[in-house]
C-alpha cells in the first residue's frame, strides 16, 4: 500500500539531553487560567469549569522565529507552561494524573486576537484566532524525571528587555493533575499530547522586529523575534 502523496513528518520536539524526541499527537490548550489574565480579558475569574480550544500539531515551531501571520493586526503574546504526556486513558483521577506526564516545557500560544473577537462575538469557534501557521513557539522538554512537577515557580515574558507578562504556577486556577482529569473526561488523552496551561496577565500586540524571552522556573528559555 502506498499514499496518495508523500504524508507530513511526524510532529516532533527536541528533549533535553537526549537525542531522542518528543513525538506530538494533539495540542490542547486551556483558557483563562490565571485570575489576572481573566480579569484583563473582561471575564469574572471564580472557579468555573475550565475550557479548552486546540491548535494544531503542526503549528508548533522551534525556530526561534514568528513570522507575523497574514490577516491580522493585532497578534498577542500569551506565555505558557507546557505539560507533555507520555500516557494517556481517559477518566484519569487527578491524583494519578502526574503518571501520565512526561515532561515541560515552555511556549507562546500566539493569538491573531481581532480574529479571536469577532469568532467570540459571533459564537464561533476559536481556530482562526488560535491555530494558524507557527502560532505555537515551543522549547525543547524536559523530563519530569530530571526536574520533578513544577507546581510553583516564576512565570514570565520579557519583549524588548520588558518585562511584559510576570506569574507564578502556584496561581493556576486548575492545576496540570486537575486539567488532566477534566480534559480525559472529555477526550481518550494519548501519548504525545501537548497542554498549554494557560497564560498569566499582561497579553498584548507584538510587532515585527519584537524580542520576546519567555521564562519558566526550572525549564529551557524561550527565545522568539517576530519576523
Ligand atoms: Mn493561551
Amino acid at each position: 500500500m502506498g499514499y496518495v502523496f508523500d504524508p507530513p513528518p511526524q510532529v516532533s520536539l527536541p528533549v533535553v539531553g537526549t537525542d531522542d524526541r518528543f513525538p506530538v499527537h494533539r495540542v490542547y490548550c486551556v483558557g483563562r487560567n490565571y485570575a489576572e489574565h481573566a480579569r484583563e480579558m473582561g471575564h469574572d475569574p471564580d472557579r468555573e469549569p475550565p475550557f479548552f480550544f486546540q491548535k494544531n500539531p503542526d503549528n508548533l515551531d522551534t525556530s526561534g522565529e514568528f513570522p507575523y501571520p497574514m490577516a491580522s493586526e493585532d497578534v498577542h503574546w500569551e506565555i505558557e507552561m507546557v505539560a507533555a504526556l507520555k500516557a494517556g486513558g481517559t477518566h484519569i483521577k487527578a491524583e494519578n494524573a502526574l503518571e501520565c506526564v512526561f515532561g515541560y516545557g515552555v511556549a507562546l500560544d500566539m493569538t491573531r486576537r481581532d480574529l479571536q473577537g469577532v469568532a467570540k462575538k459571533a459564537g464561533r469557534p476559536w481556530e482562526v484566532g488560535k491555530a494558524f501557521e507557527r502560532s505555537a513557539p515551543c522549547t525543547p522538554l524536559v523530563a519530569a524525571a530530571e526536574i520533578g512537577h513544577p507546581a510553583e515557580g516564576a512565570i514570565w515574558l520579557d519583549v524588548n528587555g520588558e518585562r511584559r507578562q510576570e506569574g507564578n504556577l502556584n496561581q493556576l486556577i486548575w492545576s496540570v493533575p486537575e486539567q488532566i482529569e477534566y480534559l480525559s473526561s472529555l477526550f481518550e488523552l494519548r501519548p504525545g499530547d501537548l497542554i498549554l496551561t494557560g497564560t498569566p496577565a499582561g497579553v498584548s500586540a507584538c510587532k515585527r522586529g519584537d524580542k520576546m524571552v519567555g521564562h519558566v522556573d526550572g525549564l529551557p528559555e524561550l527565545n522568539v523575534t517576530v519576523v
